[in-house]
């Protein structure tokens, strides 16, 4: 994967810094004018890069910082905070559709950017969640827009609406958004149409669309792999509608990952979820620390994944997993995170002795892959409080039986996963003991 390139540049960097003998102007320019290659190599916007850089200069005054301060720190602390801030629009969080109370989401982007797909899987999404969500094809000018939502829907059994032989999208999607409102769907997602004779009228008909039917919340769907077009197409599409969300999809093929930072910096909304495959289930919920974390290099050994954590990321604002298993709380959240890493981006568990034998053992590599997959899709059917607790005891019969239904397993299934997760969590306990990690983190604290 292409963005584990930049990622491995950046930290390529951090690193060449943090081990020069003396941080001077010399050290810190080199530092952040590779930083600068690698997100320009990513396709991140030179605009940004160059605001970035400014920022960083202006917080890491290399004349200011007392003697005895760790100017290394400083440098660290300031990039890891740069590259937060330029995922994150600054703004507070844009609209979260609330279970059991009506929103319209209407999804835009281009014809080709994964819309359609993206649709369905935030649909089905919220439909593991416990959400009643319901899909509009309000997509009347691509021949085959229809059937392609309508057989998505079919597949996760979730309620439609289009009319194939109606011309107009805005009487489709105002007809299905009274219905289902009617029938009492707490998430109604209109697709839109990616592509027209001309330009000015997709932008036209998106904006009698969203007038039409208010929508509570407008995702621009875009395709992370179009690299530095991506800042001037999603600001056309800010232009047209109130755009308060964004999904990046393909981000598991060549996706260079700088597309994600232009578009939120032009539509001046978060990434709320990345696109990871072709499939349903490849669909992830986006946080910005984690994913600059990982960006940064958090994998590689414990000691190295400890060290990271000490040197980039500032005590208060530890990466959840991080701050999570260093308290000593393996829970479902960090297993079902460490299944995705493993899928996507290589595991830091791989380089940890004893655990990669355990979750992907030699030679069955595929075999495990699938489990993997196969347990996540009954973790995303999980409630917060599930996810988060480390009690075996929460997961009584009828929470068991809720995952079985939602995720289409059988309950010996989930409870097969659930015991997988208790052997996992002992391992993890065993080897925290033998690597001493309450020490090193008191050490932190
Ligand atoms: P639309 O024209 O924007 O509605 O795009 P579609 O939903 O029809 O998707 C276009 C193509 O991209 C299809 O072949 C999808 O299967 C594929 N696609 C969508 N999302 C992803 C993703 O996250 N990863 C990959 N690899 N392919 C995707």
């Amino acid at each position: 994967m292409v963005l584990a390139e930049l990622g491995g540049s950046l930290s390529k960097a951090i690193h060449r810094m943090t081990n020069a003998m003396i941080i001077d102007d010399k050290v810190l320019d080199d530092c952040l004018n590779e930083i600068a290659r690698a997100l320009l190599q990513a396709d991140v916007r030179f605009n940004l890069i160059s605001d970035m850089q400014a920022n960083i200069r202006k917080t890491v005054n290399l004349n200011d910082i007392a003697a005895g301060h760790n100017k290394r720190k400083i440098i660290q602390q300031a990039i890891f905070d740069e590259l937060c801030n330029m995922l994150n629009p600054g703004k507070p969080p844009c609209f979260t559709p609330k279970r059991g109370k009506t929103s319209v989401v209407m999804f835009v982007g281009l014809q080709g950017s994964g819309k359609t797909t993206t649709c369905s899987k935030y649909a089905h999404y919220h439909q593991k969640k416990g959400w009643n969500p319901a899909l509009i094809c309000a997509d009347t000018f691509r021949a085959g827009a229809f059937d392609q939502l309508k057989q998505n829907a079919a597949k996760v059994k979730i309620p439609f609406y289009g009319r194939p032989m109606e011309s107009d999208p805005v009487k489709v999607a105002v007809e299905g958004v009274e219905r289902f409102k009617k029938e009492n769907c707490d998430l109604i997602i209109v697709d839109t149409s990616g592509r027209h004779k001309q330009q000015a009228e997709l932008f036209e008909e998106m904006r009698q669309v969203s007038e039409a039917t208010k929508p509570d919340l407008v995702v621009f769907v875009m395709d992370g792999s179009i690299g530095q077009a991506a800042f001037e197409q999603a600001r056309a599409f800010k232009q047209s509608v109130a755009v308060g969300a964004v999904i990046v999809t393909k981000m598991d093929s060549h996706a260079k990952g700088g597309g994600a930072l232009s578009a939120v910096a032009a539509t001046e909304s978060p990434v709320i979820f990345i696109g990871t495959g072709e499939h349903m289930d490849e669909f992830q919920v986006f946080d910005v620390k984690p994913f600059v974390s990982r960006l940064l290099g958090m994998g590689g050994d414990l000691s190295g994944f400890i060290d990271k954590i000490n040197q980039v990321v500032p005590m208060d604002q530890k990466p959840e997993i991080g701050q999570k298993l260093l308290e000593g709380n393996f829970t479902l959240r960090i297993m079902h995170e460490q299944f995705q890493n493993i899928l996507k981006m290589g595991p830091f568990w791989a380089m940890v002795p004893g655990f990669s034998d355990e979750l992907m053992p030699k030679g069955r590599e595929k075999e495990s892959q699938a489990k993997m997959k196969r347990y996540m899709t009954m973790m995303d059917c999980m409630t917060d409080k599930e996810l988060d607790s480390s009690s075996p005891k929460l997961m009584n019969e009828s929470r068991m039986m809720r995952i079985a239904r939602g995720s289409g397993r059988n309950i010996r299934e989930v409870m097969e996963m659930l015991e997988e997760y208790k052997r996992l969590a002992r391992i993890w306990s065993k080897m925290k003991k033998s690597l001493k990690i309450p020490a090193l983190s008191r050490n932190m604290n």
